[in-house]
């Protein structure tokens, strides 16, 4: 669980088309497989019998497929919201009231364009595209009612129940990552029912499906989770939610931890370099850097500069070692800064010559 590697499996999909038809024949669905043991979950969007094909094989007939680390299905919610879809969900409201034909055509459209955009926005985002599929289908539906009125407000009820869940989870998911217990999300009995595959075949594992609401199935995700004993966590390097199995584990990936040491190290690197030993040495160490360059200026021979370089390697090596010591404590900056002084002759000795 600690090296998991965020592996993406983008399978071939259809465009589902927001387009004025004949409804589906077949049900809308989404279908959800919690591998906490992998910290992976894999998501389908499609009818009914495209996705059951699809569980078992690649299956480019259906109109989301995505496998992607545990987690992300939670944190679609807070990011599904948008004015958008009031304004659609009106448009198609309008449209199912409209007595001529060129104004309900009209306002079918222009919401069709509306959910086009936002799928396209949110391309990795299941809920979105479950929803904006299931509120269309809804809606061709009921334009095949006569009551035009009944069926405009039946539509308004079907599709607020869908888009419901977004944005409403947020303060539950900050208990999470405070590790508070999690307390049921309210839930009325009509808005309850979730569908449950059960390995079957050559089905290995268990999904939960969603045919109407989207607030089942989240909390089906949320108990698995759960179940699993799993932790919510906010990546201290990325910000990314993950899930972890012990609440010491702040970095979500491999990427993470060796950017975070990468990070430390230098922030390290960065407080010694304030140091007055640090400085001391920095000023000792160029002066005997610009002697060397100064004698290759000059066109000193092979053996000269030799000499002066094994000389400068073994000032670096002692100086380091009674820098060490200053930082310790068992030797003084003074003592430190004039035993360097006292080797200037060295190499003013080598050059001279
Ligand atoms: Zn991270």
């Amino acid at each position: 669980m600690q090296n998991r590697i965020p592996i993406k499996k983008e399978v071939k999909t259809v465009r589902y088309a927001f387009e004025i038809r004949d409804p589906l024949i077949n049900p809308v669905i989404l279908a959800m497989r919690v591998d906490a043991q992998q910290n992976m979950e894999y998501l389908w969007v499609g009818t009914d019998i495209e996705v059951g094909i699809a569980l078992r094989a690649p299956n480019d007939n259906i109109y989301f497929a995505q496998t992607r680390p545990l987690g992300a299905f939670w944190c679609e919610f807070a990011k599904s919201w948008d004015t958008a879809w009031t304004d659609a969900i009106w448009a198609l409201s309008r449209s199912l009231e409209a007595w001529r034909r060129k104004k309900r055509d009209a306002e079918g459209n222009a919401a069709g364009d509306m959910f086009r955009k936002l799928t396209e926005e949110n391309e990795e985002n299941a809920a979105v595209w479950y929803a904006a599929i299931q509120i269309w289908e809804m809606y061709l539906r009921c334009r095949r009612g006569r009551n035009g009125k009944y069926a405009a407000e039946f539509f308004r009820k079907y599709a607020q129940l869908v888009i419901l869940p977004f944005g409403e989870y947020t303060p539950e998911m900050f208990h999470w990552q405070r590790e508070q217990p999690v307390t049921p999300i309210w839930n009325c009995r009509e808005d309850a029912k979730l569908q449950i595959w059960y390995p079957h075949g050559k089905i290995p594992f268990e999904c939960g499906v969603a045919t109407h609401s989207l607030r089942p199935m989240l909390i089906y995700y949320r108990q698995r989770i759960l179940d699993a004993g799993l932790l919510m966590r906010k990546c201290r390097h990325c910000g990314k939610i993950f899930f972890a199995s012990d609440s010491r584990t702040n970095l979500c990936s491999e990427e993470c931890r060796n950017a975070s040491k990468k990070a430390a190290r230098k922030s390290f690197e960065d407080k010694a370099k304030g140091q007055p030993y640090e400085q001391a040495y920095d000023r000792e160490y160029m002066f005997w850097y610009n002697r060397i360059s100064k004698l290759k200026k000059e066109g000193a021979s092979a053996e000269q500069v030799e000499q002066a370089e094994n000389a400068f390697k073994s000032f670096c090596d002692k100086a380091s070692r009674r820098k060490n010591r200053v930082k310790n404590g068992t030797m003084t900056l003074e003592e430190f800064t004039s035993w360097m002084m006292e080797q200037e002759p060295i190499i003013e000795k080598i050059c001279s010559e």
